[in-house]
């Protein structure tokens, strides 16, 4: 099903999370179009997350582009200078056929482990049009990234508060590869097998590009 959206416009457009100047990251915008609501523009993340998510991104559009997909990244180097609005814009006007985001756990409980893929929850006006097929998306990217990896299934998540997300035109995921603060999951998520590991599995959820 997921290929059969992708197959209009077969454009991936990764967005690897954080990596955003402090000055810029600690300004506030609107969690969504015309909302009274604001969020910071990044706090940051886990650990070292921003380095892993840009080497996983890497490694999936290495993939990608051997599948015959167009493939646009928010960042490909440490900085993004802008908050998630800028991002959802940046995949918005290049007509994505996924928004992939791509960001690495953190909690303060090191027993935590395992991999989770958020959805928009459906809200007229912001994420009605992209709703369905972002909640196909993640199906397969979860399914996809927990046979692959063997890591814990935590699960699907719908969020309504990612500012990410409700200013997305484009069908969007955010896809939590690990977690940073599990000694063992560190390990592997700053592994270059299992971060191909799971650029394999993102790869295969989308399926062929035409
Ligand atoms: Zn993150």
């Amino acid at each position: 099903m997921l290929a059969e959206t992708l197959a209009v416009a077969a454009l991936v457009c990764l967005d690897p999370g954080h990596g955003t100047p402090l000055a810029i990251g600690r300004q506030r915008e609107p969690i969504g179009p015309g909302s009274p609501v604001t969020k910071i523009k990044d706090g940051g993340g886990a650990p070292g997350e921003e380095e892993v998510v840009l080497a996983i991104a890497r490694r999936t559009r290495a993939l990608l582009l051997r599948r015959g997909y167009r493939v646009a990244m928010t960042r490909d180097g440490p900085t993004f200078r802008g908050g998630n609005i800028e991002r959802a814009r940046f995949c918005n006007r290049r007509g994505a056929a996924l928004m992939l985001r791509i960001h690495a756990d953190g909690s303060s409980d090191p027993s935590r482990r395992g991999v989770s893929t958020l959805y928009p929850a459906r809200r007229r006006g912001w994420t009605d049009d992209v709703y369905g097929p972002s909640l196909r998306a993640a199906r397969s990217i979860q399914r996809s990234l927990v046979a692959t990896t063997g890591a814990p299934d935590l699960g699907l998540v719908q969020r309504s508060d990612l500012t990410g997300f409700n200013w997305a035109d484009v069908p969007v995921v955010l896809v939590e590869t690990g977690f940073l603060t599990n000694p063992a999951e560190r390990r592997l998520l700053r592994s270059s097998s299992y971060q191909w590991k799971v650029a394999r599995a993102l790869t295969r959820a989308l399926g062929p590009a035409a």
